[in-house]
């Protein structure tokens, strides 16, 4: 009976472990002994580093002609149990229910927005974590255009100054006034409980996303938690509310709920932490990529964070892994010593810094450049043409040159 490599998710990793596997499983001539198959709710690489932005078209292109061009399958619906010990996992699809057995696992299904215990949070908060969140958003911010001039219409609150919150609290002032109308008076404000916002990427960085603030007109709120949201607005932990019909949530990120059930190691993200194998090591056959593990990124004591960039490459390794243990062959060290970001800064441009010292590379109008490329050629899925795509499946392919 042919062998089973099974990948859950068809996000950035789980696309690249499928491919990288079937590179493999070609090289070594093996599609006579191990089928790859990919389950995800749906054949779609959600393209979540630009749910930020206004214009929602061509968020979820179809990976299906890829997938064939790899010679991988793909089952549709979710993954809701795993089996560490007898090596199945339960699939579910409306109405069905059904046991798969696996040789190699690759947990590959992401993360989600953290929530934390706080009054009204949940069901008065927006996010941008998934299309659909995000088009939600999208619908309300269209609707406000048909309620009164106030303050609480006017006023758009960004829990959260993490990159994921300067990017969507700098690209609202321009959204709002195409809404609202250019004599509007939108006020975004972003609510953080650090003492600056963007320290976190060091102090030269720093200085150029807060110029980047001011220019784009949005006020900060710093050293405050939200303590509770509304219809009307949030409270804030030094007790001034702001009226606000618009709270965005973008403070925490949790692994996906999957990784509760593979033994061993997990990080306080709910990460499942992995030596350089990115095999679970606490359970045969399991490998783990993506914003599900956590795993060092280098000799120097980084490790990767949750972001497409780790994710494409430690999808190649842990897809490469998951057919090399099945085929008796050495597995490959992850390894990505290479770490950028670029941080979109809405009109005023963006900023992109190399190294986790976060060095500022470029900034304004040139680094917005290599954003839009980052963001529509980049983090797209490839051309369905195997060759092409096998070209630049290997494991120490460098995703960020
Ligand atoms: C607004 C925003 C901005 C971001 N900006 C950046 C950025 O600028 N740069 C950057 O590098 N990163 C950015 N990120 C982070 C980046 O998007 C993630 O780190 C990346 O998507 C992780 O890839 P992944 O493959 O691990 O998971 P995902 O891309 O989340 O894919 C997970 C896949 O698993 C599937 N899945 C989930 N549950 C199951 C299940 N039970 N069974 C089967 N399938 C399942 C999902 O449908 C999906 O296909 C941003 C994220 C957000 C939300």
């Amino acid at each position: 009976m042919k062998k089973r490599i099974i990948v859950a998710g068809a996000g950035f990793s789980g696309m690249w472990a499928a491919i990288s596997a079937a590179r493999l499983v070609h090289l070594k001539n093996a599609e006579n002994q191990i089928d790859i198959f990919l389950v995800s709710p749906e054949p779609k690489l959600t393209i979540r580093p630009r749910l930020y932005e206004a214009e929602l078209t061509n968020m979820a292109p179809s990976i299906l002609e890829v997938l064939q061009a790899a010679n991988v399958k793909y089952i549709s619906g979710s993954v809701i149990d795993i089996d560490a010990i007898n090596k199945t996992i339960t699939v579910e699809k409306p109405n069905e229910k059904t046991l798969v057995n696996y040789d190699a696992f690759v947990l590959a299904t992401g993360s989600r927005v953290f929530y934390p215990e706080l009054e009204g949070l949940k069901e008065y908060s927006f996010n941008v974590n998934s299309l659909t969140q995000a088009q939600r958003l999208e619908k309300h911010l269209l609707a406000l255009a048909s309620e009164p001039d106030s303050a609480a219409r006017n006023t758009v609150v960004v829990a959260g100054g993490g990159l994921t919150g300067l990017e969507t609290a700098t690209e609202m002032p321009e959204r709002l006034k195409s809404i609202l109308g250019d004599r509007s008076h939108p006020q975004v404000i972003i609510v953080d409980n650090a003492k600056k916002i963007g320290l976190a990427m060091g102090e030269k960085a720093c200085e150029i996303i807060n110029e980047a603030l001011v220019s784009n007109g949005i006020s900060v709120r710093t050293g405050v938690r939200v303590v509770s949201v509304d219809e009307h607005g949030v409270t804030l932990s030094d007790g001034e509310f702001i009226p606000s019909k618009t709270v965005i949530w973008t403070a925490g990120m949790r692994a996906n709920e999957l990784t509760s059930l593979i033994p061993g190691p997990h990080d306080p993200l709910g990460r499942v932490i992995s030596d350089s194998t990115l095999r679970a090591s606490d359970a045969n056959g399991i490998f783990v990529t993506g914003d599900t593990v956590k795993v060092a990124t280098d000799d120097e004591g980084n490790f990767n964070v949750m972001s497409c960039q780790h994710a494409m490459s430690l999808g190649r390794v842990a897809g490469h892994n998951a057919a090399a243990d099945i085929l008796n062959l050495p597995l490959h060290p992850y390894s990505q010593p290479k770490y950028v970001t670029c941080l979109d800064l809405g009109k005023w441009g963006a900023i992109f810094t190399e190294g986790w010292e976060h060095q500022v590379i470029y900034q304004g109008e040139e680094a917005k450049k290599i954003k839009q490329e980052i963001n529509t050629l980049w983090i797209y899925p490839p051309e369905p043409d195997r060759e092409k795509i096998f070209s630049v499946a290997n494991p120490d392919y460098v995703v960020v040159p």
